[in-house]
């Protein structure tokens, strides 16, 4: 017997129309590149991505056309998620952050059609539009009145122009829910970046899971600021998590920095966000240094990397604001796992807590996960085996775009993490399978050793990598940048390790550096310090 209910594809549109019809004045703010802050609704949005859409096949996009952007968070960034994604278009976000020729070798791959920008980065695209072979049509995401008087970039185009010359008259087409919705390309630590092309259908599904309350707990109620661009793996989702719950969104533009993070967070009644780690570093620096609170903030995720202990902690024991630790990749859409904790742990002291929320939690329902050793024999979930972390499940990637080795290893995505799993299904990532250091055979893990740093009151940032040694072959080296003001000696920090660790992990030498290189998504660059720290010779 089959099932006999309504066969609707997933699609993206559901999204925009369900939240223009059901959350109709509810505010999109968006601080502008202009320098303003704009305001609009999601009725708003829906009509102009509407009109967007009939713009873009104006243009001559045919149904699986990739429109890249340049962009901020912002409403016409989300204008254009939906505008692409809602006709069969396919929407293409590229990372302003990455090294120009990278942005050019990835909108090459990806073959844009169109490439909206911001226009902070209208030199970028001056610079790369004629490496651009596949993109047709420049459209600078502004006004007449902010178009740049004099550009090389041939036959640019006016975003507010485009739109406005619509009618809207336009009906979000129908079409298989498999159908790509967007690209985003890993960062390519190693080798060239690799696109992962995701569906409608996983889309939704992965926004679905977002939004449930072991998830990001989002509700209508909600004023959600994304601090993590939606150049970065769509913002964790949350644009298609937004509409689907009628959340208020606020954007914060091209403003990252703490000042202007916390008093958005504030003008705006912000109670929710999600970010990076190092993102949170500057906000909290900046709210500590200045004795101020937050009146609304109460949840954040934090993930792409290890979230700190010691930021957990301030984050809610100085400032009341619960921290969702939250795992995941680009390949995964890409929620994983997220830390809560189950009613059972309401009975645990406050320490055994934290200790879990510490992890990078458990399973989003859709998404399965298993570690295996070297033999490739599966590992049992107690909390203390460590293996290679593998997952499946529909928002998981099964091959990357243009590519035709499968990545897959029986049917599981190999992560490239290093984890263990507990009997409760909490998974805590101990490194990088290339980042793990590999001391006279034994691990040692970087991750722990860094969060153990930064608990230390001088330390502002830590990295941890491994180091040449002609015994262990490799040995622990704490690179560490110091609170402003504090001055911080080798012995104290590796004093600090004794008791918290077994004594043959604790670094054998600190670096101390004025700044730590991080990727364009905010991650420490192990490998890049790796190669500036080559030569250290080890005490
Ligand atoms: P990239 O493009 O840099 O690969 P991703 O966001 O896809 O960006 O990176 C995914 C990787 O980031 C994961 O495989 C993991 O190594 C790391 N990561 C993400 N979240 C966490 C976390 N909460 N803790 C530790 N590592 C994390």
């Amino acid at each position: 017997l089959m099932g006999q209910m309504m066969q609707m594809p997933l699609l993206i549109s559901s999204l925009i129309t369900h939240a223009a019809r059901h959350h109709g004045d509810t505010e999109i703010v968006s601080k502008r590149v202009e320098g303003d802050v704009h305001r609009c609704t999601w009725v708003d949005v829906e009509l102009r991505a509407r009109k967007l859409a009939q713009a873009l096949a104006r243009l001559g996009c045919e149904a699986g056309d990739r429109v890249g952007t340049l962009a901020w968070n912002g409403y016409r960034h989300l204008e254009i998620y939906y505008a692409s994604s809602g006709s069969g278009l396919v929407c293409h976000t590229v990372n302003p952050r990455l090294f120009p020729e990278q942005i050019a070798w990835i909108v090459n791959d990806a073959e844009d059609r169109v490439l909206c920008f911001d226009l902070t980065f209208l030199p970028l695209v001056e610079k790369l539009a004629a490496q651009l072979p596949t993109v047709r049509h420049f459209v600078a995401m502004t006004d007449r009145a902010h178009m740049p008087a004099q550009t090389s970039v041939p036959n640019l185009l006016c975003f507010e122009e485009l739109v406005e010359a619509e009618n809207g008259d336009y009906r979000w087409p129908s079409f298989d829910e498999n159908t790509a919705s967007s690209i985003c390309y890993t960062s390519g630590t190693t080798g060239n970046p690799k696109g992962a092309v995701y569906s409608h259908r996983s889309s939704l599904l992965h926004a679905m899971a977002a939004a449930l309350p072991d998830g990001m707990a989002l509700a209508a109620r909600d004023t959600v600021l994304p601090v993590v661009p939606m150049f970065h793996v769509n913002a964790w989702g949350l644009p298609y998590a937004s509409a689907l719950t009628g959340c208020r969104v606020v954007f914060p533009g091209p403003h990252l920095d703490g000042k202007s993070l916390y008093e958005l967070f504030e003008a705006e009644r912000v109670s929710f966000s999600a970010g990076v780690p190092t993102v949170w570093l500057g906000l909290l620096t900046y709210v500590k240094q200045n004795g101020l609170k937050f009146s609304t903030f109460k949840r954040t995720v934090i993930g792409g990397s290890a979230c700190p202990p010691a930021m957990l902690k301030t984050l809610e024991d100085d400032y009341g604001v619960e921290v969702i630790h939250a795992w995941g990749m680009t390949e995964m859409s890409p929620l994983g796992t997220l830390a809560r904790l189950k009613s059972k742990h309401d009975a645990l002291p406050k320490e055994a807590q934290r200790h879990l929320q510490e992890k990078q939690g458990k399973v989003v329902f859709g998404v399965d996960m298993a570690i295996v050793g070297d033999d490739g024999g599966m590992q049992p979930w107690d909390g203390k085996s460590s293996g290679d972390l593998l997952v499946r499940g529909p928002w998981v990637i099964d091959r990357y775009f243009k590519q035709t080795a499968s990545p897959l290893h029986d049917g599981w995505f190999p992560t490239g993490d290093v984890a263990t799993i507990d009997a409760d299904g909490y998974m805590q990532i101990t490194d990088r399978s290339k980042d793990v250091i590999k001391s006279g055979g034994e691990w040692i893990s970087s991750i722990e050793l860094e969060n153990i740093a930064m608990a230390h009151p001088g330390v502002h940032e830590a990295a941890v990598v491994a180091a040449f040694h002609p015994k262990w072959d490799e040995r622990p080296l704490l690179v560490v940048v110091p609170k402003p003001g504090v001055e911080l000696t080798r012995a104290q920090l590796l004093a600090h390790y004794e008791g918290r660790i077994a004594k043959w992990q604790i670094p054998d030498d600190v670096v101390f550096v004025a700044e730590i290189p991080h990727t364009a998504t905010g991650k420490i660059q192990k490998m890049r310090l790796r190669e500036q720290l080559k030569d250290h010779k080890l005490p």
